[in-house]
């Protein structure tokens, strides 16, 4: 199943859908986190062509794994790390598919980094042992962690390098049905093929991170895990177009504007 959240162009507010092609039906959140995706009687049915996509989650958290596949923390001059290396991005910086990514004048270098992120379906914490971590799983999604590489290399930490306004594109839809462990993941910038890794490479996979996260903080439905990114990460431009791929899911595309100084 394709989960969307969307808004009809005529008006309203963004609200979630089943995306089927040709059309989006109406979804509660309520029945979505409890595993019911059909559509039930008083469902409106919009045509694909009449709505306007937003992030397909509003997360209150999205947490984030650097360094989780070798050759980007090679090619970025880092050892890898013995346990997951996380951080946080603002769930303000979340945009859907379409918006500009928007390219802050505090820096000269911002980056794409394409990744598989998974949705979280519900409240998890500390999964023990006995459990299936993809259990808690919603579904999945595509999502780029946009960076000002200058200002992570600048700051100690990574907040301000990673959380502009517009620095969290995800989408364009939620995967319910996808096994995450061998997925392609495909990071384009006006055609030309930037990234390109597999799931399989991850030095941790998805179940050991959600399992790992869920004993440093709680999970609610709807957070975001975006699960790190493979070698090849690159500038972005005013005017260039990004696409990020997963196998899968779909391709979350997002053109990139600058802004003038304030
Ligand atoms: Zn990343």
């Amino acid at each position: 199943m394709k989960i969307c959240r969307f808004i009809p162009k005529i008006s309203g507010q963004p609200q979630f859908g089943l995306f089927s092609g040709k059309a989006v039906h109406t979804l509660d959140a309520e029945q979505i986190f409890n595993g019911d995706f059909a559509p039930g009687p008083r469902a409106q049915a919009f045509a694909f062509d009449d709505v306007r996509l937003v992030a397909p989650v509003a997360p209150s958290k999205v947490v984030c794994v650097g360094r989780n596949y070798r050759e980007h923390a090679a090619e970025l001059g880092n050892v890898m790390p013995s346990e997951p290396l996380l951080f946080l991005k603002a769930p303000s910086s979340v945009v859907g598919h379409g918006t500009a990514i928007e390219l802050p004048s505090f820096s000269q270098r911002v980056e794409h980094e394409g990744e598989l992120a998974v949705v979280i379906g519900r409240e998890c914490r500390r999964v023990s042992d006995a459990e299936n971590p993809l259990d808690y799983v919603l579904g999945y999604t595509c999502l780029n962690d946009v960076t000002a590489r200058d200002l992570q290399k600048r700051d100690v930490q990574f907040t301000r390098a990673k959380s502009f306004d517009t620095f969290c594109p995800v989408g364009p839809f939620v995967e319910t049905e996808l096994d995450p462990l061998d997925l392609r993941v495909e990071t384009r910038v006006n055609g030309e093929v930037r990234q390109r890794g597999r799931t399989s490479m991850m030095a941790f996979p998805v179940p050991y991170l959600i399992r790992y996260i869920s004993h440093v903080m709680t999970l609610v439905p709807g957070d975001v895990i975006s699960t790190g990114t493979p070698a090849g990460v690159g500038p972005l431009s005013d005017g260039d177009f990004c696409e990020v791929e997963v196998e899968g899911v779909g391709v979350l595309s997002n053109p990139v504007r600058a802004t003038s100084p304030q």
